[in-house]
């Protein structure tokens, strides 16, 4: 398996690979940059087809990591944990506590917190053995627990921003949007839209997931290989990555696409592609950082809740002048994300 020679190496400063015999687990921690402190990304815990394919994941992920805390303006530089989940290693405290001791292994060059397939209730377990984990329960007003909402609350900013740029609407109401994915953050969103008058349109693999939201909200469901096509305003993404395809962006109906999936274009070319349609894409890493900045506020003490909900409120502004740049240039708003966030990071390494 290819590391240094690897298409998503792109100067990562570590890579850690972990086993523990008696509990199984397997984890990958990358560490893109701790030029602006420690290398900070959740944990995915994912049934991976090949070893090779947790590793391109969790390199794209940390790259990914270190341009959203850049541009976030957090103290963080940017890394990624995988857990190769399978039937033989099922979640369980023991697993978690291996892993906190793997994250604990790295002296806090890396700090870790929940991402897809981990809670807050693994968190705890990590967070017995080892200091350098966020997004654990907080008192009431304090900053931190549970991200997801932060970042669906970002989100929902975000694509008001993006409803303005590209629809010239004052309010997504009666927008009819479609969320891949109604997991923590897709189920905060839907609520954040439902609110503010959006139609729902929504997909998932999990039924349960499924089922928690229709009980809750109005929304039409739709089979998951047609979700990326339906007839709506605005796809919000927040399921996994690599959805935005040669293959699928000719089929996408959407003017916007702004959600929380973090690598959403499988390639820069596909960034190109959305915009050659007029399609207005909110950069992933800009638009999904609430629940970092959560975590940040948390991890280093600062702040209150307030101060958190303030961070978050600077998200919709970064992305209106990325999409005003990118009505100025011609240029498609990936590039000028990317750019930006390279620039941050060569200045700082
Ligand atoms: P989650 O695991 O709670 O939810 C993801 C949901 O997507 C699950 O319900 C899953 O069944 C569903 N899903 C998976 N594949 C699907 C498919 N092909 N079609 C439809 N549904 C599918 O994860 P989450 O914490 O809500 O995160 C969602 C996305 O947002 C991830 O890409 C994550 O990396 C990103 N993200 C999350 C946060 C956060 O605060 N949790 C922060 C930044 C980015």
């Amino acid at each position: 398996m290819a590391v240094f020679d690897h298409a998503e190496f792109d100067n990562h400063e570590s890579l850690h690979y972990f086993y523990d015999e008696p509990t199984g687990l397997k984890a990958i921690v990358a560490v893109h940059s701790t030029a602006f402190g420690p290398a900070a990304g959740g944990t995915r815990r994912w049934n991976y087809s090949s070893d090779a394919d947790a590793l391109t994941d969790v390199l794209r992920l940390s790259r990914g990591m270190s341009y959203k805390n850049a541009v976030a303006g957090l103290k963080f530089g940017g890394g990624k944990a995988v857990i190769l989940g399978s039937d033989a290693t099922p979640k369980s405290p023991e697993l978690f506590r291996a892993f906190g001791r793997c994250v604990g292994s790295l002296g806090g060059k890396y700090v870790t917190a929940e991402d897809v397939g981990c809670s807050t209730d693994d968190m705890r377990y990590v967070r017995e053995e080892t200091r350098f984990v966020s997004g654990l329960p907080q008192s009431e007003g304090d900053a931190g627990g549970d991200p997801s909402p932060w970042t669906a609350l970002g989100c929902f900013e975000g694509i008001e921003a993006a409803a303005r740029a590209r629809l010239g609407a004052d309010s997504l109401k009666g927008l009819r949007v479609a969320i891949q994915g109604v997991g923590h953050v897709g189920l905060n969103l839907c609520r954040l839209l439902h609110e503010a008058g959006a139609k729902l349109v929504i997909a998932d693999v999990n039924r349960d997931n499924l089922q928690m939201t229709t009980d809750e909200l109005p929304a039409t469901v739709v089979d998951p290989s047609e979700l990326l096509f339906a007839d709506v305003d605005v796809l919000a993404p927040c399921a996994l990555g690599n959805i935005l395809t040669s293959t699928t962006i000719p089929k996408v109906k959407a003017k916007i696409v702004a959600g929380a999936a973090n690598n959403q274009l499988s390639t820069p070319a596909d960034g190109v592609r959305l915009a050659e349609r007029d399609i207005l894409y909110a950069p992933d890493y800009v638009i999904n950082a609430g629940g970092i900045i959560s975590v940040a506020a948390e991890y280093y003490g600062e702040g209150s809740e307030k101060d958190v909900r303030d961070d978050v409120g600077c998200i919709k502004d970064r992305l209106q002048g990325i999409f005003k740049e990118a009505k100025e240039s011609g240029r498609p708003t990936h590039e000028l994300a990317d750019e930006l966030a390279r620039k941050l990071v060569a200045t700082a390494r």
